[in-house]
């Protein structure tokens, strides 16, 4: 998977994009990472990339044709033709299944804008679609290129250490994740549930997935609404039900 992020900082991408799960598949050359600073394609001595926006009002608008040209560039170093996605609050919302699909594309990139964001002609001209990491505004895309990398990336076959790990995540199902526990056995009057010392797993698991269940219901109601559940799934969500009431 080849992600381009088209950045006005672009030291904020690569040093956040090195620690950890993203770092080590960059490492393994898994995922590659490059970044295009739109300054690097202006042409006069200020090397100006936004401008006043017209209409008035406050704010700067970045400038359509330094971010083509970095585009460009960017589509120019993929060897298969690249999704452009400009990372905006009117976008999208990104969930879970829009990054899987996102998986199928070998090559993304990610458009970080600034200011009072982008000339809309670059986003209907270039852009393929406008993703949103939420119903809120941040000053500049670059962490929401991050989320979009990182939440890629721990996907990829070969990136998680334990394959599968991902796939037990809230919301790869459609449900959250069950709880965890590690050492010590006792926390003051809180001890882990006796069914994950048993050693009997195939018992741990319906354990678990009666928790995905139940915790789903108790945090995010909403989520269970358009959930298709087994007739063993609801019975394991009335099990849960029962007990705590
Ligand atoms: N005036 C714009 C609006 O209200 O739609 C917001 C501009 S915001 C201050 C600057 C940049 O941050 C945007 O161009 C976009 O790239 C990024 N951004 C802000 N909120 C975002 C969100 N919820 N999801 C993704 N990117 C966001």
């Amino acid at each position: 998977m080849r992600f381009d992020v088209v950045t006005l900082f672009p030291d904020m991408i690569t040093a956040a994009a090195s620690y950890g799960v993203t770092g080590r598949a960059i490492q393994r050359e898994i995922v590659s990472l490059s970044v295009w600073n739109p300054r690097d394609y202006t042409n006069d001595k200020h090397r100006t990339v936004d401008d006043r926006p017209y209409g008035g009002g406050p704010g700067m608008v970045m400038k359509y044709r330094p971010l083509h040209d970095a585009v460009e560039s960017a589509k120019q170093a993929c060897s298969q033709p690249a999704k452009v996605v400009y990372l905006s609050p009117q976008g999208k919302p990104i969930n879970q299944a829009l990054l899987s699909e996102a998986c199928a594309v070998s090559q993304l990139i990610l458009i970080a804008g600034r200011y009072e964001g982008v000339d809309e002609r670059f986003v209907s001209k270039d852009c393929d679609d406008e993703w949103s990491v939420g119903d809120y505004v941040i000053s500049g895309g670059e962490l929401a290129a991050l989320i979009v990398i990182d939440a890629i990336t721990r996907l990829l076959p070969g990136v998680l250490g334990h394959e599968g790990s991902a796939l037990q995540d809230s919301h790869m199902n459609g449900l959250l994740d069950y709880p965890h526990f590690t050492r010590p056995e006792q926390i003051e009057d809180s001890s882990v549930p006796d069914i994950l010392l048993s050693g009997n797993h195939a018992d741990i698991e319906i354990w678990r997935m009666k928790q995905m269940l139940g915790r789903t219901w108790q945090k995010r109601p909403d989520l269970l609404k358009n959930k298709k559940l087994s007739a063993a799934q609801e019975n394991l969500l009335q099990q849960f039900k029962s007990e705590v009431e």
